[in-house]
């Protein structure tokens, strides 16, 4: 036991018999597949860069519970010295990596719970703060990979937690027994989730007194009886599986991290691993202190295209019951006038064109080439609008072949669904659609079709008439020539 190296990491893995399904298939081995071997590769190096001396300051440490060394990713912060280590820690892997490498998502929320567990006993006389030091012993001598499962599948966005018709919308407790108690629910796009050695369980918002079921807080192990993954599929996933590896780009680690549909169907979790049941006054605060530590780690045709996309937004919000936010509206707001402001250009140019020697006509050249840079940057910023409002589903959606597997198929779309109205069907199409007009190819034809910028802005620059410009100012100045 102690800390261990990315090859006894795998070997971890293929020793637990995790639910895993992807692309309808059930996945026999997480560390064997060519579908997760960049993300088990990124995790591997969390270990073997423990290992190597001269990352193994910023990367091991240790353990404030019994003086042992430990892997820096199973460690509770005591000192900004080691928040500003986490930094550092962090910077190191990803310039080894150039992908997510997952382990921090799990060690923010360690760190998240074992300080709320302590206030609740601290309020309420309860005992969660030695489970949760309990566990903790185990991950730190173990030297496990733990995710951190917090974002519900929320259901309708307009209604709390207990308002939902399908109270599964959020992860709940459905019974307490003596020695446990029994959860259900989903939890959506979970970083790691797949290769983890378990998952640390939170809930997702705010809650109040009518919410207490949801509000709790607990671990399984990844092979735990009714704990379902389904993994998301990613752009170009199917190049992991192709052989092709000039075409993954990053074949070794991968482009991002491996997110999971991460289904609970009634989960019996051991009282040692509840670490909140009920103290729905304190679900706020865990939230917040997990999402303050993570977030530390973290900045013509085209118009009518960008109709589709505001359409494509614009209808997944009213799925989602969004659509009426006013900061839905306001982003909404912003990407037609993104879209318009194209037009226009193309529009000016156009009238602004004039005859040739020969006859024709032809546009003005200084405003199209303008036009054409402002679609280089207006269409990323459309694409990040549509992208901000669609959610983290856009990169984690399960394939179609999993919403219609025998077997999975019935939790995809049943997570996937937000009103009783709206089939799940409906979100996964708009979704689809969106991330296909807003992530790869499509966004960088809008840099590089029709030249790329810096020729746009060599023609801008020939015509722009700066002498003319000049003599403006010149003149207005009174300097005399
Ligand atoms: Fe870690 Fe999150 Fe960065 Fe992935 S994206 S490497 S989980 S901080
Ligand atoms: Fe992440």
């Amino acid at each position: 036991m102690g800390m261990m190296r990315g090859d006894e990491y795998r070997d971890s893995l293929r020793r637990l018999k995790p639910e895993i399904y992807y692309l309808a298939e059930k996945i026999a081995s997480v560390a064997d597949h060519p579908a997760f071997m960049p993300h088990v590769n990124a995790a591997a190096l969390t270990y073997d860069m423990a290992r190597a001396p001269e990352f193994e300051e910023l990367l091991t440490t240790t353990s404030h519970l019994d003086g042992k060394k430990i892997n820096f990713f199973t460690h509770i912060h005591h000192s900004t010295h080691d928040l500003i280590r986490k930094v550092k820690a962090l910077r190191a892997l990803g310039q080894h990596t150039a992908s997510c490498f997952a382990r921090c998502v799990g060690h923010d929320a360690m760190n998240a719970i074992f300080s709320i567990t302590y206030d609740i006993d601290q309020k309420n006389g309860t005992d969660y703060h030695p489970r949760f030091i309990n566990l903790l012993r185990e991950v730190q001598a173990k030297d496990l990979f733990l995710s951190g499962a917090m974002t519900d599948a929320k259901g309708d966005r307009r209604l709390s937690p207990s308002q939902q018709p399908d109270p599964d919308q959020y992860v709940h407790v459905v019974e307490k027994k003596k020695d446990g108690i029994v959860v259900r629910g989903a939890k959506t796009h979970i970083t790691g989730a797949v290769n983890a050695h378990g998952h640390l369980v939170m809930p997702t918002t705010a809650m109040k007194e009518a919410d207490t079921d949801f509000a709790v807080c607990f671990y399984v192990p990844v092979d735990a009886p009714g704990v379902i993954h389904v993994f998301g599929r990613q752009t170009n996933d199917d190049r992991k599986c192709s052989g092709c590896l000039i075409d993954q780009g990053n074949a070794e680690f991968g482009i991002v991290g491996g997110e999971a549909l991460l289904v609970f169907e009634d989960v019996f979790v051991p009282w040692e691993h509840v670490f909140m049941c009920g103290e729905h006054d304190f679900a706020f605060e865990l939230v917040e202190r997990f999402a303050t530590a993570h977030r530390q780690n973290y900045g013509g045709c085209k118009a009518g295209l960008s109709d589709v996309l505001i359409g494509a937004i614009y209808g997944l919000n009213e799925t989602q019951g969004t659509a009426g936010a006013a900061h839905i509206k306001d982003k909404i707001v912003e990407m037609v006038h993104l879209a318009e402001t194209l037009y226009c250009c193309s529009i000016a140019c156009s009238c602004q064109g004039y005859q040739l020697p020969a006859g024709n006509f032809i546009a003005d050249p200084l405003l199209a080439n303008v036009t054409k840079l402002n679609v280089t940057r207006n269409v990323y910023e459309i694409a990040r609008l549509a992208q901000d409002m669609a959610g983290g589903m856009l990169a984690t959606l399960p394939s179609e072949a999993d919403w219609r597997d025998s077997v999975v198929g019935k939790y995809v779309d049943k997570y996937l669904k937000t009103s009783a109205e709206v089939p799940a069907e409906t979100r996964m199409r708009l979704l689809r659609l969106i991330e296909g007009m807003t992530c790869g190819t499509a966004l960088v034809e809008s840099m590089h079709g029709a030249g790329s910028p810096q020729a746009q802005k060599i023609m801008i620059m020939r015509r722009a008439n700066l002498e003319h410009k000049k003599r403006l100012a010149r003149n207005l100045a009174k300097i005399g020539e």
